[in-house]
């Protein structure tokens, strides 16, 4: 049995995203939310791991009541149940605090864990940092950029492949552990009708702050030592080269430019 917890977040559908010319900040009125593409793909690794081993995969989230409908979603690809940590006192919260939320979640609910997956980064705020710090929180190891995963759950370890810039480790750890999955590792599947209907029945438990209990200063804005100062569109690049003409003069020309830029010997 692998008893797993998935992380998710409600998420900003960036593709509809726009940035305000005056303020430059993001424009989030009107645009639809979505569940974050990579929590998608850990949800449906904890659901192969469950048909393979047994076990139980709760659905954790630390947002706004909306979040719900991202949580029910999880519940329709196969977790069992969904906690949603919703109060404005973790409103504003840096990754620090998001993670102090998440894992004090984790410890009084799911204390029973083997595995935490995580999405290597969230679309909007995209730092990639919250899984690692969650880890730290626990004091379990952990591995990011995950791209396949093998269970030996009667040894009490997991078997994984992770892919850095130019190569691919494999990496033999005990569990618990936290990994942190990316798009590759799976192709995440549709919920079935049946599974739509059966996810009514299915528990989406609201916890606020005083359930949660913990220190007061370590949620929200007040639990959070870093803060945007601003945000702004990249500057424009500096212009190319653009030669015209397919001609055997341009190319030996554009050849000696890459030669002489040491971009190709
Ligand atoms: C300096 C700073 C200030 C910020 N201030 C604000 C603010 O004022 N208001 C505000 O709304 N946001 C704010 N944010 C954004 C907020 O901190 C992030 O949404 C949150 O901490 C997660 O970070 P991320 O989106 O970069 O996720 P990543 O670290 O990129 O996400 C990795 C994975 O962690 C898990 N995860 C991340 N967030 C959650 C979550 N909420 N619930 C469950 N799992 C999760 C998911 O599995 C996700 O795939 C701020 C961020 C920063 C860096």
């Amino acid at each position: 049995m692998v008893n797993s917890v998935v992380c998710v977040k409600q998420v900003p559908d960036v593709a509809e995203l726009r940035i305000d010319p005056m303020t430059h900040n993001v424009i989030r009125e009107g645009v639809p939310s979505i569940l974050n593409p990579d929590d998608r793909i850990g949800i449906e690794e904890a659901v192969r791991i469950k048909e393979k081993h047994g076990g139980r995969i709760t659905v954790l989230s630390m947002g706004p009541p909306q979040a719900k409908a991202a949580l029910f979603e999880c519940l329709t690809m196969g977790a069992d149940n969904a906690i949603l940590l919703s109060d404005r006192a973790f409103a504003a919260a840096d990754t620090l605090a998001t993670a102090y939320t998440l894992a004090r979640a984790i410890k009084k609910y799911r204390n029973d864990f083997d595995l935490i997956i995580c999405g290597r980064r969230a679309i909007d705020a995209e730092t990639g940092q919250t899984g690692i710090q969650i880890a730290e929180q626990l004091d379990i190891p952990h591995v990011a950029y995950v791209k396949n995963v093998e269970l030996f759950p009667e040894q009490r370890k997991v078997v994984v492949k992770r892919e850095v810039e130019d190569h691919i480790e494999t990496i033999e750890a005990p569990l618990p552990i936290l990994l942190g999955v990316m798009e590759g590792l799976n192709k995440p599947r549709l919920a079935t009708l049946r599974e739509i209907i059966r996810s009514k029945n299915k528990e989406i438990k609201v916890v606020n702050v005083v359930e949660l209990g913990g220190d007061l200063n370590l949620y929200g804005l007040k639990g959070s030592p870093t803060w945007v100062a601003k945000v702004y569109p990249p500057p424009p690049k500096a212009g190319g080269i653009i030669k015209s003409g397919g001609t055997r003069e341009t190319v030996t020309e554009l050849v000696k430019i890459l030669v002489e830029k040491k971009l190709i010997n």
